[in-house]
């Protein structure tokens, strides 16, 4: 749109410089916004989907720390990069991002290419991650439309499509594309200033449209339409999944199993569960029933599911807790061995691991503080 004559490029120019204005003063202080590492600005932007700015700090910076290049990251394991992930879910990001690392040290040296297309050819990095490393790290001009910006264009803009849908995601681009800054400000800073106004102002409920610094600009705010903007079709309610898990645990060590790469939670350790009778999951533990202590039941939420895991705990004897082989306690796992509890924060892990081992009691070093 800038660049062109008309009502229509005078009405981004002026759009753009009060967001623009509005951001260099009112921007949270972000460590990625401190910076214009592409690496540091890719991991941020990858653990930011699906995931609360206030979630990702402690990983982002612990992360960083352990893994400062993409060199790093191509060279680590991936047992260490997923214990880096693990609480923060959706463990796939973190495989995908070391698969891109290995990809980016072998065909680039080991530089983040700039260019949105190349970008986009890494593991695990679509439209959105492609234009925020393009435009936050190299300045290019690539749009970028996450849950934010597709909130506030459509409110600005009225737009009455479900932005979720085929034809509204598409027009929501077509408009940050033509919103984009053309020599009157910096793509990257344009591009964080509208998510920047939808994580802070335009909310999803009650808009602070008071402290807005384009509500004048507003199709929704004029039309009196915040409250029905975005349009979104009704989510789909979670599947109820229902578990057992046994947490066979003594003083200092916890039986843990690994889940096999190609289900849910893949690669992660956890203690052994089961769709089953909680009865048939002992047995393959070698464990009575009626030695089973009910320990209460776990809630957790994931996008698509709500899974309701029944902990029950036993004891994990110490002639069991030495090294030795495990079977596998189900079909959803491929390894199986006591783990010290000094150690239990260094294994791969989810957070409804952590809440399993809670609520059966079982401290384990560091793994609260997470
Ligand atoms: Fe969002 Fe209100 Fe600003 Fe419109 S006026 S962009 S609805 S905060």
């Amino acid at each position: 749109m800038s660049g062109r004559d008309g009502a229509e490029g005078r009405l981004a120019g002026e759009l753009r410089a009060r967001l623009l204005s509005w951001y260099g003063r009112a921007r949270r202080d972000l460590p990625w916004r401190r910076t214009r590492d592409p690496y540091a600005v890719w991991l941020s932007e990858t653990m930011l989907q699906q995931t609360r700015v206030e979630t990702v700090l402690p990983y982002y910076e612990r992360f960083l720390r352990e893994l400062p290049t993409v060199q790093a990251l191509a060279d680590a394991a991936e047992a260490r990069v997923l214990a880096l992930w693990s609480g923060l879910g959706y463990y796939r990001r973190a495989r995908m991002l070391r698969a891109a690392a290995k990809r980016v040290a072998a065909e680039y040296g080991g530089r983040v290419p700039s260019d949105p297309a190349e970008l986009r050819r890494l593991e695990g990095v679509g439209a959105y991650t492609a234009g925020a490393i393009a435009s936050i790290a190299f300045g290019r001009r690539a749009a970028i439309v996450d849950g934010n910006v597709a909130r506030v264009l459509a409110r600005l803009f009225a737009i009455d499509d479900d932005v979720k849908s085929a034809r509204g995601a598409a027009r929501v681009w077509r408009l940050a594309e033509r919103l984009l800054p053309d020599g009157d400000g910096d793509p990257g800073d344009w591009n964080q200033a509208l998510m920047e106004l939808g994580a802070t102002v335009c909310v999803p409920r009650d808009p602070k449209c008071d402290a807005c610094p384009v509500c004048d600009m507003c199709a929704a705010r004029a039309g009196r339409r915040t409250a029905e903007l975005p349009r979104a079709t009704a989510k789909r309610a979670p599947t109820e999944v229902r578990r057992v898990a046994i947490v066979l645990a003594s003083s200092d060590a916890v039986l843990l199993a690994r889940r096999r790469r190609d289900v849910l939670f893949g690669g992660l350790w956890e203690p052994p569960s089961a769709d089953g009778p909680v009865a048939e999951l002992a047995s393959r533990l070698g464990v009575r029933a009626s030695d089973l202590v009910p320990a209460g039941t776990v809630v957790h939420l994931l996008s698509h599911r709500r899974m309701h895991v029944e902990v029950a705990r036993a004891e994990l004897r110490p002639e069991r807790a030495g090294p030795r082989r495990w079977p596998v306690p189900g079909p959803e796992y491929d390894a199986a061995e006591p783990v010290p509890l000094r150690r239990v924060r260094g294994r791969p892990h989810s957070a409804l691991t952590r809440k399993i081992l809670m609520v059966a009691n079982v401290e384990a070093a560091g793994l609260r503080s997470r």
